[in-house]
């Protein structure tokens, strides 16, 4: 293949790449990329690591594959190993961004490029490049999909119909993920105006990110924070209107806790409620009408950058950035490749998700 030609290339004109020892006549046969998940409760951490390990496997390539069961120590440990197992380039998923210094700096110490993977390894000057999703706008596409719900704007980005105002409740992601910030930032920026409008309005009052925060991005944990906010601010006859979710998994944990306060139908109509990742079980929310969009990532396209990243690399080449300024991990500004998100409603469930070969029609029917 032009890949493995490209390697044989590289590895004629002198320096071998990474640091798996003398890579000067490496073939992809004799390469191994180290790919560090953070977790398989979430549909889309399986997608991506299999989506990476298999194109990388198509290409020649040794792939290690590990999840770390959303356990900082054990994930640590799995790079430790990956490291000293002589991985010529590492891509990483951090489950708190914050926690792999000491890892990177043994990576860097073994010449190994680490990519990292959809989430911002951070503090460290360690990390060669950054592969994701343009996060901010994934915010964006989650506040716009609140609003289109409400019927305070259309799909095209008119003016809606409907005035208002509304009760709406705000949830973000763990405070480690580099990306929940992007997320939140992102929708925030876009809601201000409804706020100050008073449009819309926080009930319970927690519009900080710090209160909105759910750690590990955990569902239980999700349904508990939404079943306190009815608790406490949603005793007096008021309803709520619309959830910001910034995740499927927080937003089944929110639709159970309303559905058990008594949202179906009727009077009390289930909120608006946003979500992301097309997981199975949301899409067919979606497609039954409890849930309102989500927003979907191809980790499919996500997982070939990753490829290309440290295929790059691995020529001893830097891979093209297509952003490189929003992106700074508190040491340095990493060059990152963004790729574009896409709300999904009901109705774009077949043409988006379906007719690409992510989800079968069978899936979203079964919800799994
Ligand atoms: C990812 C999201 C995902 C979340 C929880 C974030 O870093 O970008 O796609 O929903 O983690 O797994």
């Amino acid at each position: 293949s032009g890949a493995a030609l490209a390697i044989s290339l590289a590895a004629c004109s002198g320096e071998g790449a990474g640091g798996g020892g003398d890579t000067n006549s490496a073939k992809p046969g004799d390469l191994t990329i180290g790919v560090s998940m953070p977790t398989q409760t979430s549909e889309r951490w399986i997608a991506d690591g299999n989506s990476v390990k298999e194109k990388l496997q198509a290409k020649g390539y040794k792939v290690d594959l590990q999840y770390a069961g959303d356990d900082i120590p054990t994930q640590s440990q799995q790079i430790d190993q990956m490291i000293t197992q002589g991985a010529d380039v590492l891509v990483i998923a951090p489950i708190d961004g914050t926690a792999l210094s000491g890892q990177l700096q043994a990576a860097a110490a073994a010449k190994i490029p680490v990519i990292s993977y959809d989430r911002l390894i951070r503090n460290s000057p360690n990390v060669s490049f950054y592969v994701s999703f343009d996060n901010y706008k994934v915010g964006v596409a989650q506040a716009n999909a609140l609003l289109v719900g409400l019927g305070l704007l259309t799909k095209d980005g008119a003016k809606g119909t409907a005035t208002g105002p509304f009760n709406v409740e705000l949830f973000a992601g763990s405070l480690d993920d580099n990306n929940a910030g992007f997320f939140f930032n992102g929708a925030m920026d876009t809601l201000k105006p409804y706020f100050d409008a008073g449009t819309l309005k926080v009930k319970s009052g927690q519009t900080k990110i710090e209160q909105a925060a759910i750690l590990r991005w955990q569902q239980e944990t999700a349904q508990k924070r939404m079943e306190d906010l009815l608790t406490s601010s949603y005793n007096d006859g008021s309803k709520v209107d619309g959830v910001l979710s910034p995740f499927d998994g927080l937003s089944r944990g929110i639709i159970t806790a309303l559905q058990n306060a008594g949202y179906r139908g009727g009077a009390k109509k289930m909120p608006v409620v946003t979500g992301q990742d097309a997981e199975v079980a949301s899409v067919k929310l979606v497609n039954d009408g409890v849930q309102s969009s989500t927003v979907f990532k191809d980790t499919r396209l996500l997982a070939e950058q990753a490829v290309i990243a440290a295929e790059a690399f691995l020529r001893k080449e830097e891979p093209k950035a297509n952003e490189t300024k929003a992106y700074n991990n508190g040491v340095k500004v990493v060059p990152a490749f963004l790729l574009p998100v896409q709300t999904v409603y009901k109705e774009d469930i077949k043409s988006v998700l379906i007719d690409s070969g992510y989800l079968t029609e069978q899936e979203v029917a079964a919800g799994r």
